[in-house]
C-alpha cells in the first residue's frame, strides 16, 4: 500500500473570526439556510465569510446522489420548500453582497429537477437586490433541457456546471454523472447566450494529458471560465487524495488553459468554484 500523502503547508488556512463572519453566521441560521461552505467543509470559510459572502445551497441539504468526494448527505430529500427562494433573497439583501453564488443539491426524483425553485430564487434575489450580480452553480439536469432552460432564465449573470474531474475518473468520482452529458449541458448553456463556468478538482489521480483533454473538451463546448483546485478529503469515508498538486503545476494548468482557448482560469490549491467568483462576472469573454 503506498504511503498516504501528507497535507502540505500551502493548504493551511486562516481560522474564521471577525464581525462579518458572525453576521453571515447569524443570517444563515436565522433564515434556516444551507451553505455549501459548511456542507462541503470548505477551507476558505474564514476568508469568504470574513468578507461577508457565502454560497447558498438551495433545494434542501440532502442529495439524491452520492459523489465520492462530496460531504453533502445522500438520501431521500424532504418536500420542496417553496418559501426557500424568499429566505435566500432576503438573506442576500441583508448581507449586502455585490455578487451572490447559488448552488443546489441534485433532485433527480423531481420531474423538473427543482427548476421552478431555482428560477424563483434568482428572480426574487434580483427583485430585492437589483444591483447584485448572481452566479448559479447548477447540477447535472440529466439531459432535462427544459429544466435547464428554466433554471437559467431568471437573469443571472454567470451559469456554472462543474465537471469535477476528468472523463476516466467519472465512474469513481461522479458515478451518477456522465462526462459527455455535462459537456452538453455547458454547450447548451452557452448556446442560450450565458457566460459559462466550470470547475475541476485536482489530486484525484488524473494525469496531465487527461487535464489537457478536459480543457480542450470544455473549450470545444463553449466554456468561458474554469476553476481548478486541490481536492481535499472531507471525511475518512470519502475518496482519498491521490496527490497534492504543487502550486507550480496549478500555475502551469492556468497557462495551458488560456493557451487552449479558455477566457479565464482561476487555478490554485485552495480555489473552489465559488472562490473569487465576483471576478468572473466582468472578465472579458
Ligand atoms: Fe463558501 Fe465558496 Fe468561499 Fe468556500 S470558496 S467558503 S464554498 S463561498
Ligand atoms: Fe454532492 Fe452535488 Fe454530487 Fe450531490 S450531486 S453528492 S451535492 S457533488
Amino acid at each position: 500500500v503506498p504511503a498516504k500523502p501528507r497535507k502540505p503547508d500551502w493548504l493551511r488556512v486562516k481560522l474564521p473570526v471577525g464581525p462579518a463572519y458572525a453576521n453571515v453566521r447569524r443570517l444563515v441560521d436565522e433564515h434556516k439556510l444551507h451553505t455549501i461552505c459548511e456542507s462541503g467543509n470548505c477551507p476558505n470559510m474564514g476568508e469568504c465569510w470574513g468578507a461577508g459572502t457565502a454560497t447558498f445551497m438551495i433545494l434542501g441539504n440532502v442529495c439524491t446522489r452520492s459523489c465520492s468526494f462530496c460531504a453533502v448527505a445522500t438520501g431521500r430529500p424532504s418536500e420542496l420548500d417553496l418559501d426557500e427562494p424568499r429566505r435566500v433573497a432576503e438573506a442576500i439583501q441583508l448581507m449586502g453582497v455585490k455578487h451572490a453564488v447559488l448552488t443546489s443539491v441534485n433532485r433527480d426524483e423531481l420531474k423538473d429537477r427543482g427548476a421552478s425553485v431555482w428560477y424563483e430564487t434568482v428572480v426574487q434575489t434580483k427583485q430585492l437586490s437589483p444591483a447584485t450580480t448572481i452566479e448559479t452553480l447548477i447540477p447535472d439536469v440529466k439531459a432535462n433541457w427544459e429544466a435547464l432552460d428554466t433554471m437559467i432564465a431568471g437573469g443571472q449573470e454567470v451559469v456554472s456546471h462543474n465537471m469535477e474531474t476528468v472523463g476516466s475518473l467519472y465512474r469513481l468520482v461522479r458515478p451518477q454523472g456522465k462526462y459527455d452529458r455535462s459537456l452538453e449541458q455547458i454547450r447548451r448553456t452557452k448556446q442560450a447566450g450565458k457566460r459559462t463556468k466550470s470547475g475541476i478538482m485536482l489530486g484525484l489521480g488524473e494525469t496531465q494529458d487527461e487535464m489537457y483533454q478536459a480543457m480542450d473538451d470544455l473549450v470545444a463546448n463553449g466554456l468561458d471560465i474554469l476553476t481548478l483546485g486541490q481536492y481535499l478529503q472531507p471525511t475518512k469515508r470519502h475518496i482519498e487524495v491521490a496527490e497534492f498538486i504543487h502550486p507550480d503545476l496549478f500555475a502551469h494548468y492556468r497557462e495551458e488553459g488560456l493557451r487552449r482557448g479558455l477566457k479565464y482560469v482561476e487555478s490554485g490549491p485552495l480555489v473552489r468554484s465559488s472562490y473569487h467568483a465576483e471576478r468572473h462576472v466582468n472578465v472579458p469573454i
